[in-house]
């Protein structure tokens, strides 16, 4: 436990991190101390880990929340990856799906082509070289005798993954943010 000057304690109210938990334990977002403890003071939230930090009043020691959960379950939408060039890259692996090349100059490609009624969507659109787009030109992969090599799709996102950069500095916050020893596994190796 670190007792820290009142300072310092201002400042860690405002920039230190709190992981929010919905009420059924499932990740919510971060807030900043602050508004965890406005929070958990009107009874809102209960605190399941605190920091190591403590902060004094003139007659109280504070223990600050390090990861609070709501009392109450919160809704929400399931968050979708926005259909730009980029995320169609990234889906991709930032390679041609057709010859495997990674490039630096990679483009977009409709799969069926725009003027045979092909959409602008996760499904239609794939990354291609330049070479593979040119080749391909405005027919169909089976006209163009050329394979993709895995079918396109709107990519799943991993709702936790905003959580994970916390993860490093964070470590009491790990047990409740699924995904995260299978992301570091896999980064690793
Ligand atoms: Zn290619």
């Amino acid at each position: 436990m670190r007792l820290l000057p009142s300072n310092s304690a201002a400042v860690l109210m405002d920039t230190g991190s709190v992981l929010v938990l919905n009420q059924n334990y499932e990740p919510l977002n971060v807030c900043n101390v602050r508004r965890a403890m406005v929070l958990v003071l009107r009874g809102k939230a209960e605190v399941l880990e605190h920091a190591a930090d403590v902060i004094h009043s003139a007659t109280r020691i504070f223990r600050l929340p390090s990861v609070i959960r709501l009392i109450q379950f919160i809704r929400r939408p399931r968050p979708r990856v926005r259909l730009t060039r980029k995320e169609i890259f990234a889906r991709d692996g930032w390679a041609c799906v057709y010859c495997g090349k990674e490039a630096r100059d990679l483009t977009l490609d409709h799969v069926v082509p725009r003027h045979r009624g092909g959409k602008h969507t996760w499904e239609n659109l794939v990354t291609a070289c330049k070479t593979c787009n040119h080749k391909k030109a405005g027919r169909t992969p089976r006209e163009a005798h050329m394979v993709m090599r895995r079918q396109p799709g709107e990519p799943r996102v991993s709702i936790y993954y905003a959580f994970f950069s916390y993860l490093g500095s964070q470590p009491e916050w790990r047990k409740f943010v699924p995904g995260y020893e299978a992301a570091s596994a896999s980064a690793a190796g």
